[in-house]
């Protein structure tokens, strides 16, 4: 029951059938496997049996894991997913294939100096504070025009929008409102929904699923 492979399958069944549901196909939505906090060894599996996009949330953690999982599977694609800070920025242009969580002018600043050093430019998703917890992090929606404005001088590459919802509440509204304002902004990317809400996210127009729980089982608290 809780082998990867099958935890795998479930979740990719789920996936095609809010695809199906929504006259999507399975191809425009990537499925983001948030490893965060579990080892190379819980991640390898997954790997075997196919999955290819897989989330981080801290750059120190990544670093100290991906490398060898890399040299054995050099497709592996990297998403970081959490909050980062700018003096981690350089360090998360040189690792990661996608930075979810760019949310203030601060991190394009730094962002923009790390990718101009690398020399790769590495999409990112502007996080939008979709339910008004500033605490989440995320970019207030009254910045967005500004900070994506910032982003474009800066030339730091948008591929869309992301957004975790208030916990408790129906996510339906907020993924509707993420669909919206990244159409708005003629973006194309949208990163929502996690273990609980990704068919629901999927049927919103999700481009990107983070999914962690439903794949990898339950994290330790802390
Ligand atoms: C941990 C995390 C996820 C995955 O959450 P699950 O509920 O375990 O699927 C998705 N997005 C972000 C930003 C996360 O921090």
């Amino acid at each position: 029951m809780n082998d990867p492979a099958t935890l795998l399958a479930d979740v990719e069944g789920h996936i095609a059938q809010a695809c199906r549901i929504a006259a999507r196909e399975r191809g425009e939505v990537t499925l983001v496997a948030v490893s965060k906090t579990h080892p190379a060894d819980a991640i390898a599996p997954l790997l075997a049996a196919g999955q290819r996009a897989f989330g981080e949330n801290r750059v120190q953690e990544a670093e100290a894991k991906w490398p060898a999982l890399r040299e054995q599977w050099p497709d592996a694609e990297l998403h970081l997913v959490g909050q980062l800070q700018s003096n981690k920025a350089a360090d998360a242009v040189a690792l990661f294939d996608a930075i979810h969580s760019l949310d203030r002018p601060s991190l394009v600043t730094a962002l923009a100096r790390g990718m101009d050093k690398a020399g790769r430019q590495v999409p990112c998703f502007v996080q939008v504070d979709i339910g008004e917890e500033p605490q989440k992090g995320g970019c207030a929606i009254a910045e967005l025009p500004m900070l994506l404005a910032q982003a474009r001088d800066a030339d730091v590459p948008v591929a869309g929008l992301m957004c975790v919802p208030p916990h408790g509440i129906e996510p339906a509204p907020f993924f509707a409102l993420l669909d919206k304002l990244a159409a708005d902004h003629g973006l194309p990317g949208r990163s929502m929904g996690m273990s609980g809400d990704y068919e629901t996210a999927i049927m919103l127009g999700a481009t990107h699923v983070r999914v962690g729980t439903a794949l990898f089982g339950s994290r330790a608290p802390g």
